[in-house]
């Protein structure tokens, strides 16, 4: 008998909860707690494409890390009476000590609906205006820059205009890795339609490779490029005197001031260390197209200077009227998903809510809007302040939602023994274990990705939703719920009667249109009458949405501006400030930033055995030249340190960076590696006008990491011994199985064998010593199957085989595969694939490079020999750079 056909489930509409290009993401769920995932089509961010690490967030739902219930004092309760302890600590807190000891840090990972609770909690009713976000950390220059230039927090432009410019300039942003979905729109773009891409980086990066002209610039240098473009365009008769007479002040005192600090050329090239022809080259190219669009992120935003920065680029923009038209614009590009969601609300220390600041009318809209009865006076402490107020000890209680600053913020180690001394802690979090829960009393279980609903706030100003299509896992709860029980619980049941998180954002909506008769841009009033229903349907929209509009695709397009006079600032800026220099002891510059695969502190990209495969290791690059000095080899441990702490990283010697600079990235916590908190090391020196802390030059040193013994252990279960004294370094990467240590010792051979019996228990064990070569090989089986290996010998190179990775899967060995493991090697003798370049098909770089030498010339050739970079599209850049230097050696050989 025929079985009828299901009906085919309907995909959920969300939206990608890592990066600001806020991609659509299509969810199938599975009824099992899974869901199959694939790109919308129709979301205008992506049109159906995601990256490598969009794409695989179906294998982060459900995993066994999840925080399940509340917890005080590591003790499982109610919801209720954790609700009950929260709102009594509060209190006590502010009754012996003023609200102003209370503290709320956000993330640009949560749901406007739940900055919007927080936010009005906090500043309306507790009558504290010490709410701030990891924000600060990510795009607080931009803010402060476009509210200088245009009177308002406004991006102008779109990512259409990336489709329709001439030429796109990426300052300070390694878009490739970062914004991939952007980079693989200005790409097509670049081979469509001849669009020239310009590359403003000290670092040589994924995104140089797709680039006509790199400027690696000195760290610091931007503004003095930007003030010598404003120079040149005025010098070559490209100002729009029409646009600057008609729309904009203060051109006169900038271009002097220009003139002051970069004048010509040649003067530019002096302080900025690019060739003379490199400036002129890039000058010319930027003053001769009119449809440019400038991108900037975390290497402008993420500077003592940052705000200067902005505003720099933003001044040739304004003085050649390049702005809000087609193709033409300067565009920040926010790092995560709704950072501009935290802005729209108010979620920032210096911003009271919809956009609106402290003057005394603001203050008094807000307050009749709300009822509220504590409407807090002026600004709070911005991110770096926040966490120093409660090292004095002047913050006294902190909740922390969903991000993990023992980890990110400046001065990390300072941050963390801050935490220790609060009175109140509490996290609302989705993972039981990193490096800021552990010093909390009270957890609270806050529904993760895939249980979430509500919005999103991408850097192009679209509002999308972000759909729940699973169930919470255990007793989660959304963020927003469990701030609106507390201030319930503190007495305000009215101002916090939400039924849903449509009910919250009708609110919003409803504040950002409240007496605003078009003096704040911020405009959502259109969307404030939602029923439920078309909120849950709400499609992408781009603010402002007034009533009779269906959003806005650009903003100031009758170049009419937010502030007083209606003309948008220019504003004069001076050359780098004095920052902390290098000197004889620090003779480095630290940058840090991000890698391609691993989002923030890895608490849900750390979880996808593929998303670890392309970089496994913490590390730091630094320049041959550097590396010589040092006494650093190429895949060694080096030590990297500043005077705020120090970090063990394995070393990558090469010329992405200049001599004189190290990078490192940001990723890895004290959950996944012995030392390779970066955070840690960065210096919390901010930018005096945004507060945002420069985390791209730290003065630094490196030297080598000595050790006796150097190896790995793959195992599938966990274990115990890695902070023995004689480990002087370990790093954890999550393999499909169990997971992969990289390891060094520094002891004599009784210790490796002591620590052997320690990691490799129960079991029968086989393992191969060569003393005399201080080579140690073992593995432990049970029941036919492999539960742990361990390689240690004195070269620092020794890296696991994928073979060797992919044992624990293995339920049964041949005789062959078992005598073959402590060889490494597969027993067919096939060579290993070597680092995984791209992740979606798992092809390793040795593939990649036989498929070149068999006369691959192209990524799409690749692709068709074998389907690296067929997918996701991640991995292109890295593809074009092993094509060309290929070619490198070709034509050297030749
Ligand atoms: Fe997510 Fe990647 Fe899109 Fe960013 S580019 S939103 S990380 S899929």
């Amino acid at each position: 008998m025929a079985t009828a056909l299901q009906p085919k489930p309907e995909p959920v509409r969300t939206t990608c909860p890592y990066c600001g290009v806020g991609c659509g993401v299509n969810a199938v769920p599975d009824g099992k707690g899974g869901a199959a995932l694939s790109g919308d089509t129709g979301h205008p961010a992506n049109f159906g494409r995601l990256c490598s690490k969009g794409s695989a967030l179906g294998e982060t739902l459900s995993p066994a890390t999840r925080l399940l219930y509340p917890e005080i004092s590591g003790q499982r309760v109610s919801w209720d009476e954790a609700i009950d302890h929260v709102a009594a600590e509060l209190t006590r807190v502010r009754d012996q000590h003023g609200p102003q000891a209370i503290a709320f840090y956000l993330s640009g990972q949560i749901l406007t609906e739940d900055y919007y609770v927080a936010n009005k909690l906090a500043k309306g009713f507790i009558g504290t205006p010490h709410v701030d976000t990891n924000s600060r950390l990510c795009m607080a220059s931009s803010v402060a820059g476009h509210k200088r230039a245009f009177g308002a927090d406004v991006v102008p432009g779109c990512y259409d205009d990336l489709d329709e410019a001439d030429l796109v300039v990426l300052v300070g942003s390694n878009t490739a890795w970062c914004h991939p979905i952007l980079y693989q729109r200005i790409q097509k773009a670049r081979t469509t339609r001849g669009t020239k891409v310009v590359n403003i980086d000290p670092r040589r990066t994924a995104t140089t490779e797709g680039s006509d002209l790199h400027l690696a610039l000195a760290s610091g240098s931007d503004t003095c490029l930007w003030n010598g473009l404003l120079v040149w365009l005025a010098d070559n008769g490209m100002i729009n005197a029409e646009f600057v007479r008609n729309h904009t002040e203060g051109f006169a005192e900038t271009l002097t001031s220009a003139r002051e600090r970069a004048g010509s050329a040649s003067k530019v090239a002096f302080h900025t260390g690019l060739s003379v022809d490199d400036v002129e080259n890039f000058f010319e190219l930027w003053s001769k197209t009119a449809r440019v669009v400038t991108c900037y992120s975390q290497g402008v935003n993420q500077s003592v200077q940052g705000t200067d920065k902005v505003n720099a680029i933003i001044n040739c923009h304004l003085a050649t009227g390049r702005i809000s038209k087609p193709g033409a614009g300067p565009l920040s590009l926010t790092g995560q998903p709704n950072a501009m969601g935290g802005r729209e609300v108010g979620g920032l220390a210096n911003m009271l809510a919809a956009h609106m600041g402290f003057s005394e009318r603001e203050r008094d809209l807000v307050s009749r809007f709300w009822s509220a009865p504590n409407l807090v006076t002026g600004e709070g402490f911005k991110a770096v302040d926040m966490f120093d107020a409660i090292e004095r000890g002047d913050i006294k209680a902190l909740w922390v939602i969903g991000t993990n600053p023992a980890v990110s913020m400046p001065r990390a180690d300072a941050v963390r023994r801050a935490l220790a001394k609060l009175e109140f802690f509490a996290v609302s979090e989705v993972v039981t274990s990193n490096d800021t829960i552990h010093a909390a009393t009270v957890r609270l279980p806050a529904c993760a990705w895939g249980e979430k609903d509500g919005t999103v706030t991408n850097s192009e100003r679209r509002i999308s939703r972000q759909r729940a299509f699973v169930e919470p896992a255990g007793e989660a709860r959304p963020d927003w719920w469990a701030l609106a029980r507390v201030g319930q619980r503190l007495g305000w049941k009215n101002a916090f009667s939400f039924a849903n998180g449509a009910d919250v954002f009708r609110e919003h909506a409803a504040l950002s249109g409240f007496e605003n008769s078009g003096e704040r841009v911020f405009n959502i009033s259109a969307l404030a009458s939602l029923s439920d229903e078309a909120f849950d349907a709400l499609a992408p929209v781009q603010w402002p949405v007034v009533k009779g509009t269906e959003g806005s695709k650009r903003v100031f397009e009758d170049a009419h501006f937010a502030t007083p006079s209606g003309r948008a600032r220019m504003v004069p800026v001076a050359r780098a400030l004095d920052s902390d220099a290098p000197s004889d002891n620090w003779p480095l510059t630290l940058n840090t930033g991000r890698i391609r695969d691993q989002w923030h502190t890895m608490t849900r990209t750390g979880l996808v055995p593929r998303l670890g495969a392309h970089i496994s290791e913490p590390f730091v690059e630094i320049n041959p030249a550097d590396a010589q000095a040092f006494g650093i080899q190429d895949g060694g441990l080096a030590r990297l340190e500043t005077i705020h702490s120090a970090a063990v990283v394995r070393a990558q010697v090469t010329d992405r960076v200049t001599a004189g600079s190290v990078f490192a990235p940001m990723h890895w916590s004290a959950e996944n590696s012995s030392a390779g908190r970066i955070g840690a090391l960065v210096h919390s020196i901010t930018d005096p006008v945004s507060g945002q802390p420069d985390l791209k030059a730290t003065p630094a040193r490196v030297s080598v990491c000595d050790a006796s013994y150097f190896g790995f252990l793959i195992s599938r279960t966990p274990f115990s011994g890695l902070n023995d004294r004689d480990v002087v370094y370990w790093s954890r990467v999550q393999i499909s199985e169990g997971t992969v240590t990289s390891m060094a010792i520094d002891g004599a051979a009784s210790s490796v064998r002591r620590l052997a019996d320690l990691f490799l228990s129960d079991g029968n064990r086989i393992e191969f010593t060569d003393e005399q070569a201080g080579v140690l090989r073992s593995a432990v089986m049970r029941n036919g199957r492999v539960e742990a290996v361990l390689f240690l010998g004195p070269q620092c190179s020794e890296t696991p085989s994928q073979w060797l990775k992919d044992i624990l899967a293995k339920d049964f060995l041949t005789p062959a595969e078992r005598r073959a493991i402590l060889s490494g090697r597969q027993p067919d003798g096939m060579a290993d694939e070597g680092a995984v370049v791209c992740v979606c098909h798992q092809i390793g770089a040795r593939r990649i490079e036989a498929a070149i030498m068999r006369g691959c010339t192209s990524t799409d050739a690749i692709g068709r020999d074998c389907k690296a970079g067929t997918n996701c599209g991640s991995c292109l850049p890295e593809l074009n750079r092993m094509l060309a230097a290929t070619k490198r050696v070709l034509a050297v050989a030749e």
